[in-house]
């Protein structure tokens, strides 16, 4: 296990991992880039086969967080956080106090909110022991869950997207969702109720079965990547784009929510010559923590906050517009203007 020489090391500023006797907690905390503000973040709870995958995941979260908050103009800059254990079995408030005194311990240099395998009782639970969580105000709509935001953020990035692609609006246009959990049912909802022919697949039944309510028709998982649509929105897990994976899609453009999902470098270029259109993830799944943000600041104003997730549909225009002049993929060009931002702010990028 290394951090200084692991690849997904990327002149993170800090990372600390804690352990704690009495509750058993073992955790990370990785900060990537505090240039532009605390390091926020998600805290994720999921039974990691060893060590050296739960650093990996911090690593790369953490680091993505960073890029995804400067594109976002947020003055934020990134982190993320994991407890090593499952959230089924290995939950108590006792863990969830450690963890807040560890996430104390670092004086404000990161913030938690809540990600995948924890909830907003947790982050309650955490914030009984520290002011520096996030999401849990019950002013919040949805009590401080972000995803009904994300998933919003993530339907205008798929307008933009299918703009780009030459049609004007969603009727008519078909969006395979892989993954219907908290986010892709919010998403599925707003494409349906938009006039989209929908397709979804999921690992839990009782989601595909509220999916379907809606009027989307469920496929076999392992077919979901490769049926003919417009869009393929991957909403469950990431690094979905794979080498083995690139060469099954049928539809022409990748929107989804799911965080990583290109699982190396590489594929942003194979998306780019074979003609698919890529929405890089940190910049169309910012919803979340567009609205963690404001809650922060006190706003709990829908409008305000919903005018800013906006803002991803402009930002993806502007992206697809550079990739096509500069013949350069998406991702990249999104990389390029994230960077350009944490590493040489601007006074307009510090006050948001
Ligand atoms: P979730 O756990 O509520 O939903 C994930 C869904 O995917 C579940 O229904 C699950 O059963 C399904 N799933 C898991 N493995 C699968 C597989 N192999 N094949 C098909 N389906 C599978 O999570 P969520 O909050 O909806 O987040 C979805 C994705 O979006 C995650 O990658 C998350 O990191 C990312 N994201 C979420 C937010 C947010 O606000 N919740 C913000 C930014 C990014």
């Amino acid at each position: 296990m290394t951090i200084l020489s692991n690849p997904e090391f990327h002149n993170h500023e800090l990372v600390a991992v804690h352990s704690d006797e009495t509750t058993g907690l073992q955790a990370i905390i990785a900060i990537h880039n505090t240039k532009l503000g605390p390091a926020t973040g998600g805290c994720r709870m999921f039974p990691y086969a060893n060590e050296a995958e739960a650093i990996k995941d911090v690593l790369r979260l953490s680091r993505g967080m960073t890029y995804k908050s400067a594109l976002a103009d947020l003055p934020l800059g990134g982190g993320k956080s994991v407890i090593i254990g499952n959230p089924k079995h290995d939950k108590n408030p006792a863990l969830m106090h450690a963890m807040g005194d560890f996430i104390n311990s670092l004086g404000g240099r990161y913030i938690g909110a809540e990600d995948s395998g924890t909830s907003v009782a947790d982050l309650a639970k955490m914030a009984e022991r520290t002011a520096y969580v996030s999401g849990i105000n019950s002013k919040a709509k949805h009590g401080g869950d972000p995803s009904p935001v994300t998933a919003y953020g993530v339907y205008v990035g798929i307008m933009a997207t299918i703009e780009q692609l030459g049609y004007r609006e969603l009727s008519g246009r078909s969006i395979a969702i892989q993954g219907v959990g908290n986010v892709g049912y919010h998403l599925c909802k707003l494409l349906t109720e938009a006039g989209a022919e929908v397709f979804v697949s999921d690992i839990n039944s009782d989601n595909l079965a509220r999916a379907k309510a809606l009027g989307a028709t469920v496929v076999e998982n392992d077919s979901i990547i490769g049926i003919p649509v417009d869009v393929f929105a991957p909403c469950a897990m990431g690094a979905i784009i794979n080498q083995f994976s690139v060469d099954k899609l049928r539809c022409q453009a990748v929107a989804g929510a799911a965080n990583n999902q290109l699982a190396s470098p590489e594929m942003a270029d194979q998306l780019f010559d074979k003609g698919i259109l890529y929405a890089p993830d940190y910049v169309i799944n910012a919803g979340g923590i567009i609205e963690v943000y404001y809650q922060n600041q006190g706003i709990f104003d829908e409008e305000k906050i919903n005018r800013h997730v906006d803002t991803i549909g402009t930002k993806l225009r502007d992206i697809y517009t550079r990739s096509s002049k500069e013949n350069v993929a998406c991702q990249k060009i999104a990389d390029a203007l994230a960077e350009k931002k944490f590493r040489s702010p601007t006074n307009k990028d510090l006050a948001a």
